[in-house]
């Protein structure tokens, strides 16, 4: 079947899609679960709230139909979900879907990385925000150091799975890894990715101060490295990349805060309950779990979702200021996943 090409108001087509397959944890990382806000008691979503493997697959074929290309796993942590692999192989399989990816803490990689992989996986993200153990325990609020970490790293790169690192950096708490990390990624030839902090869902006590930005970790970077630019590899790539000079190992900045890129966002968030989001700052998610359990059609949900997205104008952090912050509802990061 053919593909549709749908834009929202701002002329931006839907490109990629990020599905959130479980709202739970097994980190407490502070700038995303911190665990004085999702302790022992907190509520997750019941079994029955989240979308089946098939209504996944069939929400994604839709999502292809309307010009997806590019889908994204994420979570809470999305290797929780039990028979992960069943999904991937699925979604692997899903004809004008030509990038399928995943965002992982990385712990169970020793245990998944080649069933990931078989499964029709082609490549992971592992978030990774220092290489001290224990300030990485006092990060993940779990108390769990870099080994298992690292472990799933390697299992990753023993799969195939081609591998990017995530670094969220907050001062005050990690800037000090910047350098440490880039070496180890470097040496280890994988692609580092500095994330600006962001100020997602209303309980990290996100501060403006608290934000390292891109050229403050440029600045940084340049001092012990050549670095030279490279271009972005498509329309809507967000990080802005440069490579060590004389190598072919990449560095990447996500630049959230310091310099916004909402007028090529062409992205689309599916949480674990069947919602859609059209922005990761936009609290008001779309339902499309009950429509589809009430016995709507393939056409029927691909009229709601054109609708959605004909009517999104969502350009958070063009206007980002402290007032917008306070005041807009938002969604938790583990609940759409980043
Ligand atoms: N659990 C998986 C993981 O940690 O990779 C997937 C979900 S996690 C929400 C996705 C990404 O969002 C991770 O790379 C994480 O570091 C990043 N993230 C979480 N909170 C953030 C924040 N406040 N600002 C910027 N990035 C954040
Ligand atoms: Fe879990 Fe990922 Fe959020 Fe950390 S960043 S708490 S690993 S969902
Ligand atoms: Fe996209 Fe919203 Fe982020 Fe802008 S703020 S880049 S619209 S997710």
């Amino acid at each position: 079947m053919g593909k549709t090409i749908i834009k929202d108001k701002l002329n931006r087509p839907l490109h990629d899609l990020r599905i959130s397959v479980i709202d739970r944890c097994n980190f407490r990382c502070q700038y995303c679960m911190p665990a004085e806000q999702f302790g022992p008691d907190f509520q997750f979503l019941p079994r029955s709230a989240l979308l089946t493997y098939e209504e996944i697959d069939r929400l994604a074929k839709i999502f292809v139909r309307l010009g997806v290309e590019k889908i994204r796993l994420t979570g809470g942590e999305p290797l929780l979900r039990r028979d992960l692999p069943i999904l991937i192989s699925r979604l692997s399989n899903i004809e004008g879907l030509l990038d399928l990816a995943l965002t992982t803490n990385g712990v169970l990689l020793p245990k998944l990385a080649d069933k990931l992989k078989e499964a029709g996986l082609k490549r992971v993200n592992i978030s990774l925000d220092t290489l001290d153990d224990e300030l990485f325990g006092e990060i993940n609020g779990r108390g769990i150091g870099t080994g298992p970490v690292l472990e799933g790293i390697h299992a990753a790169k023993q799969a195939g799975l081609g591998i990017k690192i995530n670094m969220v950096v907050k001062k005050g708490l990690n800037h000090s890894e910047i350098i440490p990390m880039a070496e180890y990624c470097k040496t280890h030839g994988l692609e580092l990715r500095y994330i600006e902090y962001m100020d997602v869902g209303s309980t990290n006590g996100w501060k403006m101060d608290d934000v390292v930005t891109k050229k403050q970790i440029y600045d940084i970077l340049k001092d012990h490295f050549e670095l030279e630019p490279v271009g972005p590899a498509y329309f809507g790539e967000v990080a802005k990349l440069y490579r060590y000079k004389d190598t072919e190992v990449n560095v990447g900045f996500i630049t959230s805060v310091s310099e916004s890129f909402c007028s090529s966002c062409t992205r689309a968030r599916l949480s674990a309950n069947g919602q859609i989001y059209t922005c990761l700052f936009n609290g008001n998610g779309h339902d499309v779990r009950n429509f589809m359990r009430n016995g709507a059609t393939d056409e029927q949900i691909e009229e709601r979702i054109t609708a959605i997205w004909n009517g999104r104008d969502d350009r958070y952090s063009d206007e980002r200021t402290a007032e917008t912050n306070r005041k807009r509802k938002k969604i938790e990061m583990s609940y759409i996943g980043g």
